[in-house]
């Protein structure tokens, strides 16, 4: 268990950035981690955990909130619209609004349970065929049509390409954060969180340097 040094790290980067830590949330990501890596962290009193999928996290947070209180939870997987209920009830924050329906779905949704977690517009900056996300040249149209569903809408998410240097694609989303007027940026993992920090992250999703692999 790494929570101390990368907390460490965070400090670091902060301090060469020149931002303030509290400044950067850091969400420790237990996705397909066994409970015994996740105990420790939990015990150490990080409070903050991010999930990849509904139901693997539906069948082990409720259990883990009981015996440790009020943990925030973020979803960071791609959310399909038949488990957005679900995924409402149970997540603090969700980060991978990514298309029109389903911002559809969750304002809809949002009307019926009076609540609706905080929410990042997952961006395709590497505009990739495989991957989520909406691509940069429609990022502004979409975010001002999320904010007409008067969806919470904080911020902006990413995942660079695998094989490229993740800077520019953390330089993008800040930009297109900014021209609209966002604050939140959901940017950086275990390999890179110090330069998304440099970058202006607010938010930074770090499994395996906490955790170890995953299998
Ligand atoms: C798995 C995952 C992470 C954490 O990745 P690590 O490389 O283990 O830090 C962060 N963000 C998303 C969206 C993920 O799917």
């Amino acid at each position: 268990m790494s929570l101390h040094e990368i907390q460490r790290r965070m400090t670091a980067a902060c301090a060469t950035a020149g931002r303030a830590p509290e400044d950067v949330t850091l969400i420790a990501v237990s996705k397909e981690q066994p409970e015994a890596r996740v105990l420790p962290v939990l015990e150490a009193g990080h409070r903050i955990y991010g999930e990849n999928r509904v139901q693997e996290a539906a069948g082990k947070w409720p259990d883990w909130r009981d015996r440790f209180g009020p943990v925030e939870l973020h979803l960071l997987g791609p959310l399909q619209s038949n488990k957005a209920r679900a995924a409402m009830e149970l997540f603090d924050v969700i980060h991978s609004l990514d298309r029109p329906k389903l911002a559809e779905t969750l304002a809809r949704l949002a009307q019926d349970l009076g609540q609706c977690p905080q929410l990042f517009i997952q961006i395709n900056t590497g505009a990739e065929p495989q991957k989520a996300g909406v691509l940069p040249d429609e990022a502004d149209r979409f975010i001002a049509d999320c904010r007409s569903l008067d969806l919470p809408v904080i911020g902006l998410m990413c995942i660079p390409p695998v094989d490229a240097p993740a800077d520019r694609h953390f330089k993008m989303l800040a930009e297109i954060s900014e021209r609209n007027e966002l604050h939140g940026l959901s940017m950086g993992m275990s390999d890179d969180f110090e330069t998304a920090i440099a970058q202006g992250a607010t938010h930074i999703r770090v499994g395996s340097a906490i955790f170890g692999a995953r299998h």
